[in-house]
């Protein structure tokens, strides 16, 4: 079980040291670990001919086309350094639109004329597959005859091994996914279009301020993992986890989160096991695991790495995840992804820090300490403020799942408004900026000329930052807090993305024709500030007043996600998206269609396992219970008191349940029998939700009247307590 051991397999070289490392009780070190399964730049450089090399990183890095005869060289280096590490076989590890990740294992046998095996992987297989993909949501895209679709490598993500309990080794090609046409079927593809959008866009920008060194804009990303921990033995005794990942059932344990007890509390030893044993085999794969904490809730925990490139980032997220998972299970624990396992205790997110940085090591959010250096910062901020208020919806949208629905506006996350917090000192130097007034600091107030004066340092306040807000600049980054914690992170970056890079091309166009770009930079603030400042909001984004003083600022307030997924398919997310090439039409019918989908099959799933814990599990056992309290009260005579009054109550409960339960069946049949996509999602928000809630309602009533020892599933005490 222990992942310090070596995995590696049989064929790992002694100078690797991993297998030798193992009999002499040696463990690893952290950087002997880090990235060991990690077909890395420094593996290339020393595994590939300097030709190849060299070809190679002209694809990586400006987008070249491979030639077939280098993708053939990496393809056997790439094979035989796998094969040295155990590895048998290859996937082309893609991310289709279900939001997970996918894998078709080949093996690298190849038969030869005297019936032994040779161990094979050609520049071909490398590059291209074609794995008998039909299966997996098209939304229209691909028709029955070219059902197939087609796996192409992102040389961009490094290639790595994937390791599991069994001893399988196999080696991983990042890939993205697409149809036979080129149209994106997954999550990979359009991120990589919006990275090379918002890239020309930003160094035209950079340009036409003067700066001649840079050659590349990366949007990079640090994405910071909630998830909560539950003991395996209950999990597997409840249906709802079972097939939801979440309580649909369950009375509130007598104590939750509010006496704050476990935010950052100390970590109990069995999860600091799990959390050591996830942190090795993520730095195996190269996954920069560097927080962990207790979390508000109980049994919730945090995981962020380091940042990275956006696409390596969301690679790596899907990672998380998965490990998440998998460790978990070998320390009979099972991991929770769900926006809300639990009714009553905060729910999980994920932290989408996102910036601009250039290839030689700008971030373009970080507000500087030269002139130049804030005008560069001031100019890429009033982008992020134009681009959030004018396309608000679409990142709204992004965030939308059955299970993200529980959180948004429910007091734990931000609301469904999105605004955009940048601290009361940033927003009054906007302000004065704007109005062309004098901006005050410690040393005194002055007139700040734009490229000129350096504007006052801003406080870097890492303690009472408001934890409310949506989209928060927090220093040098903005972190968007509204991404749910089992979601794929891509859609929320291709949307940050490409709204940035909408903003850069007009700023762009701006500042390449003016003769004096520092005061167009100044009328640029002042114009952001005029149109966009409404999008700006630092108070408390829980509070009511809030919601009203959005609405009067004009904010949509879009409530759940059968409403959010339509700005996919209105025609400015259309025109956005297809204007950069990031998403066609097509695209974004299909990724409607398919979102909404799964939206209503969430909800069916969740609606087929409460009617049958209700009717197999929970009605059963209460009528077992009225025969002892009417036997008990039989035989007590004219001292059953408390056995008839029990019996009435649960009674009473019992056939309002067996009515509910009931309307919930047939809710859920008619919005199954609807064809209409987006009609049928609308009928799982609005009929069977509000069906499955009053459900909810009863049984948990009853489970509170019951004897505990009775009651047929563990009880939220035992779920968020017990690890
Ligand atoms: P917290 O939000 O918990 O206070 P930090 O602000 O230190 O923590 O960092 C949160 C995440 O932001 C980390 O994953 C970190 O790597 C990431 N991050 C930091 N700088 C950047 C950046 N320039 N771009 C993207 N992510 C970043
Ligand atoms: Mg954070």
């Amino acid at each position: 079980m222990s992942t310090t051991s070596c995995l590696l397999g049989k064929h790992h070289k002694p100078h690797g040291g991993c297998c030798h490392r193992r009999k002499t009780n040696h463990h690893a070190t952290v950087p002997e670990l880090f990235g060991a399964n990690v077909f890395s730049d420094q593996v290339m450089r020393e595994r590939l001919p300097k030709e190849t090399y060299k070809a190679l990183q002209r694809t990586i890095n400006a987008g070249a086309s491979l030639q077939p005869d280098v993708a053939a060289v990496v393809a056997n280096a790439m094979k035989d350094w796998a094969i040295e590490r155990g590895a048998t076989h290859y996937t082309h590890w893609f991310q289709p639109l279900t939001g997970s990740t996918a894998e078709k294992h080949d093996s690298f046998i190849a038969p030869s004329v005297d019936g032994s095996v040779i161990m094979e992987f050609s520049g071909k297989q490398l590059i291209q597959g074609e794995p008998d993909a039909s299966s997996f949501p098209s939304g229209g895209l691909r028709v029955t005859f070219e059902a197939r679709g087609y796996t192409a490598w992102d040389c961009t993500s490094p290639a790595f091994l994937k390791e599991d309990g069994g001893g399988n080794v196999t080696l991983c090609i990042p890939t993205a996914f697409c149809s036979y046409k080129g149209e994106a079927l997954d999550k990979k593809t359009p991120l990589l279009r919006s990275m090379n959008v918002v890239s020309k866009q930003a160094l035209r920008v950079l340009r036409a301020m003067g700066n001649t060194t840079s050659n590349k804009v990366i949007p990079t990303v640090g994405a910071e993992q909630e998830y909560f921990l539950v003991e395996k033995e209950y999990y597997l005794k409840r249906l709802d986890m079972i097939s939801c990942g979440r309580t649909l059932f369950g009375a509130p344990s007598p104590k939750g989160q509010e006496l704050d007890d476990q935010y950052f509390g100390a970590i109990k030893d069995r999860v600091s096991a799990y959390m050591k044993d996830l942190d090795t085999e993520l730095w195996k794969m190269g996954v920069t695991s560097k927080t962990k904490h207790n979390e508000v809730a109980p049994a919730q925990y945090e995981m962020a790495p380091v940042f990275t490139s956006t696409n390596i980032a969301a690679d790596h997220n899907q990672l998380v995840m998965e490990t998440m998972q998998k460790v978990a299970l070998r320390h009979n624990m099972v991991c929770l992804l769900h926006e809300k396992p639990y009714a009553g205790v905060n729910g999980s997110g994920k932290h989408n820090n996102w910036s601009l940085a250039t290839d030689d090591g700008i971030n373009l959010l970080e507000p500087g300490q030269t002139p130049g250096d804030n005008a560069q910062f001031l100019v890429f901020l009033c982008a992020m403020i134009k681009a959030v208020d004018e396309h608000a919806d679409i990142m709204r949208t992004t965030c939308g799942s059955s299970g993200n629905d529980h959180r948004l506006g429910a007091n734990e996350a931000p609301p469904a408004i999105i605004s955009i917090f940048l601290g009361q000192e940033l927003t009054d130097i906007l302000e004065k900026l704007a109005k062309g007034e004098k901006i005050c600091s410690p040393e005194g107030c002055q007139f700040v000329k734009i490229g000129v004066d350096s504007l006052p340092d801003l406080p870097k306040d890492n303690t009472d930052r408001n934890r409310t807000s949506p989209f928060a600049f927090t220093g040098n980054k903005f972190e968007f807090r509204m991404v749910g914690s089992s979601q794929s992170i891509s859609g929320h970056n291709v949307a940050l993305n490409t709204i940035a890079a909408e903003a850069l091309d007009e700023i762009a166009s701006r500042l390449e024709k003016a003769k004096d770009v520092h005061k167009e930079i100044q009328a640029l603030i002042k114009e952001t500030m005029a149109k966009h400042s409404r999008i700006i909001f630092n108070g408390n984004n829980y509070s009511e007043e809030w919601v009203q003083e959005a609405k009067k600022r004009g904010l949509p307030n879009v409530q759940n996600t059968a409403d959010a997924l339509k700005t996919l398919i209105g025609s400015k997310a259309i025109k956005l998206f297809s204007k950069y090439s990031v998403l066609s039409k097509d695209e974004m019918h299909s990724r409607y269609e398919i979102y909404s989908e799964q939206y209503a099959k969430h909800l069916n799933i969740e609606a087929r396992a409460a009617v049958q814990m209700t009717r197999r599990q929970y009605i059963p056992t209460v009528i077992r219970y009225i025969s002892v309290l009417g036997a008990s009260a039989s035989a007590a005579g004219k001292h059953g008191g408390v056995q008839k009054k029990l019996l009435e109550k649960v009674s009473v409960l019992l056939e309002a349940t067996g009515k509910k339960v009931d309307k919930l069946e047939t809710e859920a049949q008619k919005a199954r029998a609807i064809e209409d996509v987006g009609k049928q999602a609308a009928a799982f928000r609005d009929k069977v939700i509000p069906a499955m809630l009053s459900l909810r309602e009863d049984v948990d009533q009853l489970e509170e009247l019951m004897p505990a020892d009775m009651w047929p599933v563990p009880t939220y005490s035992e779920l968020l307590f017990k690890l």
